[in-house]
């Protein structure tokens, strides 16, 4: 069954195709991941599936539902989830605010302090719970971010390069905890660059190239795609 419908979607930014009659369905309890150059759509299309952009056109269904016309707060209520490319961590409150934040009003009393709990023990920040979120690492910033993502409980959690600026371990554990999520029914769209990541996490991989979709398949029918290899692992392993 698919969770998540995008049909023809295109997004012009003035002159710019960003997105073009893009096709994509993410099924339920898989790990999908979208990969691709830099510039081909990866972060616009993420945005136009959560409700941050509207589409010029095409549309959206999540879960058999219509949801192009809603804003991004109802999508959020249906059980999308979003961490996008750019820190959006509060950097001045500390680590357990920010789940707390993210909490919001899903949870209250003791049950909030558990899952609070329970959110920052699978995270691995419980010892790090009381430092301002800004003096954390990078990486620990971005499972924070994960964390926060996480806290609304999604069906659909969307991760834009999740692993950018982490350490071969750090990254290793990050998918871990992906699979881990994805375990529990969990279905994940990820953007990412990680060859080596994508193999551990995904399910599906779909390859956007100037905003088209390219190729889809599993990761080694991608892999021994010549096409493929041309326009993106190729200048990949070029730097
Ligand atoms: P990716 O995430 O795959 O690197 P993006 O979706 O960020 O690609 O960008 C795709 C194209 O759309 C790029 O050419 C980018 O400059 C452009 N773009 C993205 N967001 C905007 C915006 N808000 N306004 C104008 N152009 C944008
Ligand atoms: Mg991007």
């Amino acid at each position: 069954m698919s969770l998540v419908e995008v049909k023809g979607v295109t997004k012009r930014f003035g002159g710019l195709t960003a997105v073009s009659d893009v096709d994509l369905t993410v099924k339920a309890g898989e790990v999908h991941c979208l990969i691709g150059p830099n510039g081909a759509g990866k972060s616009t299309l993420f945005k136009l599936i959560v409700g941050l952009f509207p589409p010029s056109a095409g549309s959206i269904l999540f879960d058999q539902v219509d949801v192009t016309a809603e804003r991004p707060f109802a999508r959020v209520q249906r059980g999308m989830s979003i961490k996008m490319q750019a820190p959006s961590v509060f950097k001045e409150l500390p680590v357990r605010q920010n789940i707390q934040i993210a909490l919001q009003d899903r949870v209250s009393g003791a049950e909030r302090a558990a899952e609070e709990q329970r959110l920052l023990e699978l995270l691995g920040l419980a010892a790090d719970a009381g430092k301002m979120a800004g003096a954390l690492s990078h990486g620990q910033q971005q499972w924070l971010e994960i964390g926060m993502a996480l806290a609304l409980r999604p069906q659909l959690l969307l991760l834009d390069e999740p692993t950018a600026g982490m350490s071969p371990e750090e990254t290793y554990k990050t998918g871990e905890l992906i699979k881990s999520f994805n375990a529990e029914g969990m279905t994940v769209l990820v953007v990412e660059h990680d060859m080596a990541f994508v193999r551990q996490i995904a399910q599906r991989v779909t390859v956007l190239h100037l905003g088209k979709i390219f190729a889809r398949g599993s990761l080694d029918e991608i892999l021994n795609d010549e096409q493929v290899a041309e326009i993106y692992l190729g200048k990949t392993h070029a730097h």
